[in-house]
């Protein structure tokens, strides 16, 4: 999220590059997963991805720091959008070392909803929200919204 400003600007100029020539452009992103890495196997995990992509976390100025952090967005802190494992009651952690935010808690939906506005002013033809299918530990969430809309829906007690 701190790198959101640069990462929409390089947007930008790929669009403008691309609409240059005619070329459509589709922004892919995951709409919810995150890096949260609570060892040091999470910590090599993630180094893996990025040097894949020809970067590194040490090339994040401060991302080491950050993910060390619950940032705080719109007031509510980022932990609060989590996913709960309803057998545990914890936090779901996924295997991509991280969390899953839930698209039924307002607060992340709120926050989410103005990324994809700030997705859409750089000028893309498109966006593909990816990793809607990404349920944390496998199992549907289970926070206090969750539950909330599933005893609306059911008329449970
Ligand atoms: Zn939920």
């Amino acid at each position: 999220m701190p790198y959101w400003d640069k990462i929409n600007k390089c947007l930008e100029n790929i669009v403008k590059a691309c609409h240059k020539y005619g070329i459509k452009v589709v922004e892919h992103h995951s709409s919810h997963l995150t890096f949260d890495p609570l060892d040091s196997q999470d910590w090599d995990y993630m180094e893996r991805v990025l040097n894949k992509r020809h970067s590194s976390i040490d090339s994040w100025e401060g991302l080491r720091d950050y993910l060390t952090k619950d940032p705080i967005i719109n007031g509510k802190p980022l932990s609060s959008f989590r996913q709960v494992d309803g057998r545990t009651g914890k936090w779901a952690r996924l295997l991509y070392h991280g969390y899953a935010m839930c698209f039924n808690n307002p607060n992340y939906r709120l926050a989410y909803f103005s990324y994809l506005e700030s997705v859409y002013k750089t000028g893309v033809d498109g966006i593909m929200t990816d990793d809607v299918q990404w349920f944390g530990d496998g199992h549907a969430c289970a926070c206090q919204y969750c539950r909330e809309l599933f005893k609306q829906l059911y008329k449970a007690e």
